[in-house]
């Protein structure tokens, strides 16, 4: 359920409306908007649509799948050397290089064998990329992430294999109010000494900062509807 903007944020355009907005949330619930990292989530958009958001500053950005990243990014990766991606689509174990080659963080670690090929994929590339456990936060058949009851499990595993672990990411069934689902996630992070929260999307990222989200990850609403 989104949060009604404040009337000043309005009229801003996309990027500042949502930096407004998270520092908002984030002073609701006592804590300093530089704590939350925006990551801008560009899958199906252009370079076109792109340039302009890293013009105005934003340099975290994220993609959902490996190929379309590895054709749109190195070029924009070279022009800006600052620029830090995130894989926030699943992930098949034959990526895994792929991936860790490419991205500085993937946010869907949710099986026993991507622990493997990651691990594998680290060593050989010789780059540690932090890693967030995706959660199967709603229990849903059709949702990509880890089972709520086999997340310790996949957590002793990726610990055991020296993966880097920044966190636990979710997303929360469509349609129901999704704080519930975020403060569960907060709740399974601290039992598990985990202090990454990649967790809302644009519409439920203020939700989500005030629940302690140190990751939001927001497409349509700063680069408008996807097609399709
Ligand atoms: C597409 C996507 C987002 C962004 O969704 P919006 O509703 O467009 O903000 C966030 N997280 C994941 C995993 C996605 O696939």
């Amino acid at each position: 359920m989104a949060i009604t903007p404040h009337p000043d944020d309005i009229d801003l355009p996309p990027l500042a409306a949502i930096h407004a907005r998270i520092a908002r949330a984030a002073a609701l619930a006592s804590r300093k908007a530089e704590e939350i990292i925006l990551i801008a989530i560009s899958k199906t958009k252009p370079a076109e649509v792109i340039t302009p958001l890293i013009v105005q500053g934003q340099r975290v950005f994220g993609e959902n799948r490996v190929q379309e990243a590895q054709s749109k990014w190195p070029a924009l990766v070279e022009a800006h050397s600052d620029i830090r991606l995130h894989l926030v689509g699943q992930l098949q174990s034959n990526k895994a290089e792929d991936a860790v080659r490419l991205f500085d963080a993937i946010h869907s670690l949710d099986r026993p064998s991507l622990v493997a090929a990651l691990a594998r994929a680290m060593d050989k590339v010789g780059r540690q990329v932090p890693l967030f456990v995706q959660v199967n936060i709603g229990e849903e058949a059709q949702k990509g992430g880890c089972a709520l009851a086999d997340v310790p499990t996949l957590l002793a595993q990726a610990r055991a294999a020296n993966l880097p672990l920044a966190g636990l990411m979710c997303v929360p069934p469509v349609g129901i109010e999704a704080a519930p689902f975020f403060a569960l996630l907060g709740k399974m992070a601290a039992d598990n000494g985990l202090s990454g929260l990649s967790m809302g999307m644009s519409d439920d990222f203020e939700t989500a900062v005030m629940l302690g989200a140190t990751h939001v990850r927001v497409g349509s609403a700063l680069f408008g509807q996807r097609e399709g």
